[in-house]
């Protein structure tokens, strides 16, 4: 809709002294650099990127945005970008990249952190003082973020889901009221905030606890890409049984020729089982021993401080162009691998960067000891398809052949989804069980009557399933 102009210099005006001038508007020359966020294969083009420094200036925005007709999506770091709507010209982009309090008590465990840290940063506050939270496989990822959507950490098969060590959260809502949800007060709110994806509010800060892991045994086991088939076979029959101290992940990975990866690696096909132990060492030699039967060609498992675990993945933390789509498994059969292999093997043609199996049970299919919209995620296994190839006229391969992938595990799959993983076109309500969805929605209804916030996942409308992959 084109707005006649002197409402458009209004508009323009008002939202230009919002956040102490930390707003950019179309055609100003910081603004293509503001709007783009960490997941590259997305172009949205908002009304305004605002930047507020506190919950006050958050409060701000929202007002102004409702005033004007706008709605407002809070972005972290923009890992989970793709599973939002890319046309956002009628929406303020609110990043919270410029509220980076961080604050670790040693004595209780437990971290506050505001809405724009990132894991890195406290896996590194954390890890000085003895401690470590439930970080993602990459540092770069938002604390905040990753816990509204759950949060599989390589920690979680013995101590559950990162949103389930959430204890306290500073929300604005979407009349620019500020609140502290605790267990007590604001419950609603709380338990929203444990995996319910946002929604109800803008986070600006949360409490976590954090855990006494100063070192774990960890690291990889690689073999070249012709022994995928012992390798997986191996891997799923071990996993399947490993105790809960045991998360792993094996990967048939295209390595990009980058320097984030080791130089033995780079532009090589190769299968990577990547292990994290949390005992000993020689307890955690002990585990190992069936894989390392199957005599790997690099070999880098040892004891390690907990705080090397954040690169263990060797994922980008630059910008980078990611889809990533997923599927939850119940099991893992012989027939489910020689599906896997015959869609993303060596031989398929496949032209995915990863085709990538995380490993779940333990803990991560339990109910946390504090409830929460997501309380645990099921199946046993993870299976993503991931794309992240720097050249675009890849991208609507490599979401093709993920699409296949995932489709081609169809009978073995999961009645729900996790949401986080999954960035392309799904049904959302699959994502909680049903009687948390309702919740979930009564929450959200109550906290934002007239729908203000931009969701992940709005039906057909996400970057993934509106650009196929190329940018607008
Ligand atoms: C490289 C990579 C590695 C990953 N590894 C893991 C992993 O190991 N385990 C796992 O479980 N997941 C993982 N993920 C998925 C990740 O947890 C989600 O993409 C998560 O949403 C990222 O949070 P973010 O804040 O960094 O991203 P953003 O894109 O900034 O945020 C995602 C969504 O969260 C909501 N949101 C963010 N901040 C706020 C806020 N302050 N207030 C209200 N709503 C907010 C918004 O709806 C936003 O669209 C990974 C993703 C990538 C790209």
């Amino acid at each position: 809709m084109q707005i006649p102009s002197p409402a458009r210099d209004q508009r323009h005006d008002e939202l230009r002294g919002l956040c102490g001038g930390a707003v950019f508007l179309p055609g100003d020359p910081g603004y293509d650099d503001a709007r783009i966020p960490w997941n590259l294969l997305v172009d949205a083009h908002p009304a305004a990127v605002v930047y507020p420094a506190f919950a006050e200036e958050v409060s701000e925005v929202l007002r102004a945005a409702a005033r004007l007709g706008l709605r407002v999506a809070p972005q972290g770091t923009g890992h989970g970008a793709l599973s939002l709507d890319s046309d956002l010209r009628d929406a303020v982009l609110l990043r919270t990249s410029a509220m980076t309090e961080l604050t670790i008590d040693r004595e209780r465990r437990s971290a506050w952190v505001g809405a724009g840290v990132r894991w890195g940063d406290v896996i590194r506050r954390a890890g000085a003082v003895g401690l470590a939270g439930l970080h993602m496989s990459s540092r770069d990822v938002g604390v905040v973020g990753s816990s509204l959507g759950g949060g599989i950490s390589w920690y979680s098969r013995r101590l559950g889901l990162q949103s389930g060590t959430v204890t306290e959260v500073e929300v604005v809502l979407a009349d620019g009221t500020v609140v502290r949800a605790t267990d007590d007060e604001h419950a609603d709110l709380l338990w929203a905030a444990r995996g319910g994806g946002g929604g109800f509010g803008v986070v600006t800060g949360m409490a976590f606890d954090l855990f006494e892991v100063e070192t774990v045994y960890a690291g990889m086991l690689v073999w070249d890409i012709d022994h995928a088939e012992v390798a997986l076979r191996t891997w799923a029959r071990w996993a399947t049984d490993a105790p809960e101290e045991v998360t792993s992940i094996a990967r048939l990975f295209n390595v990009p020729d980058v320097p984030e990866v080791p130089e033995v690696l780079r532009g090589r096909q190769v299968v990577v089982i990547g292990i994290v132990v949390m005992s000993d060492g020689a307890r955690g030699a002990t585990l190992i021993e069936p894989l390392r039967a199957i005599d790997p060609q690099m070999d880098t498992m040892d004891v390690v401080p907990a705080a090397s675990v954040a690169t263990l993945h060797l994922e980008p933390d630059d910008p980078s162009p990611a889809y990533a789509n997923s599927v939850l498994l119940d099991e893992l059969s012989d027939e489910a691998i020689d599906v896997i292999l015959r869609t993303a093997g060596p031989a398929s043609g496949s032209r995915l960067t990863t085709t990538e199996i995380r490993q779940l049970g333990g803990a991560i299919g339990r109910p946390s000891s504090r409830p929460g919209a997501l309380d645990r995620v099921g199946g046993r296994f993870l299976l993503l398809g991931l794309g992240l190839d720097p050249d675009p006229s890849l991208w609507p391969a490599q979401r093709a052949d993920s699409l296949k992938l995932l489709a081609a595990l169809r009978p073995w799959a999961h009645r729900s989804v996790y949401l986080p993983m999954a960035e392309d076109e799904v049904d959302v309500e699959r994502g909680w069980a049903p009687s948390s969805w309702e919740r979930l929605r009564a929450i959200r209804a109550a906290a934002d009557p007239n729908g203000l916030f931009v969701l992940p996942h709005e039906p057909a409308r996400t970057s993934a399933s509106r650009a196929s992959g190329a940018r607008e």
